[in-house]
């Protein structure tokens, strides 16, 4: 991957590892989309997975869609940061694809469940884990049926999941309530511009007004 190297002052540091966790069907899709088109240096980390191709996930920009067989030699090789079986399949966080994106001063999101979280809490530090939960159960299904992409037995094991992790969202540093796409996509902006100022993410930038006198 070639990436061109950001020089301003907010990115000589490494990038921000978002990790975002939604249940399924809390619109962590169109959160994902609107904020990538309101901040331009985030960058969406593409997951492998060994689930079925959905018409409206693309091959290498949503999903590197992998067989099981090549998924088990990528755990044995320990390329990736973290894996989990959701919904019985694999999904995976690549560490060379992360970390290139992180080095280059890209603010990244992940797009993981609640066990890829716990993972990067051990793996990655220095993680910002957001959750984004549906302002109620019967706003979730309401999503979830309307996709359509789902059947019933499916539908019940992803609304038995999202129960599951929604009771958990106190692992996380931030919590958004998406009743409205517009006010959760503002507020996990502000979260991601509150990040980028933070003291303990300078030491680069002090050290060069320093050494240079200016940055
Ligand atoms: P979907 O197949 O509906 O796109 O995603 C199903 C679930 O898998 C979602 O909760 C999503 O966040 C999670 N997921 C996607 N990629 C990864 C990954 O790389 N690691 C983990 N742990 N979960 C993932």
């Amino acid at each position: 991957m070639i990436l061109e190297k950001k020089n301003d002052m907010e990115h000589v540091n490494q990038g921000i590892c978002i990790i975002l966790s939604a249940p399924s069907g809390g619109g962590k899709t169109s959160i994902i989309r609107e904020l990538m088109s309101r901040l331009p240096i985030l960058k969406h980390s593409i997951s492998y997975t060994t689930r079925s191709v959905r018409s409206d996930k693309e091959d290498g920009k949503d999903y590197h869609f992998v067989t099981e067989d090549t998924f088990r030699k990528m755990v044995e090789n320990g390329e990736f940061l973290e894996w989990a079986v959701v919904h019985g399949k694999f999904y995976g966080t690549s560490k060379h694809d992360l970390m290139v994106l992180l080095d280059n001063g890209y603010d990244v999101i992940l797009d993981i469940d609640i066990q890829g979280s716990r993972n990067m809490r051990k793996a990655f530090q220095k993680g910002v884990h957001i959750f984004v939960m549906p302002p109620s159960m019967e706003v979730l299904e309401n999503r979830l049926r309307s996709r359509g992409s789902e059947n019933e037995e499916d539908l019940k094991k992803r609304l038995e999941n999202a129960r599951n992790e929604m009771v958990a969202y106190w692992e996380y540093d931030y919590v958004v309530i998406n009743s409205n796409l517009e006010s959760a996509v503002e507020t996990i902006k502000s979260i991601v511009i509150a990040e980028r100022a933070r003291a303990d993410r300078f030491e680069t930038v002090f050290k060069r007004i320093f050494e240079k006198g200016d940055i």
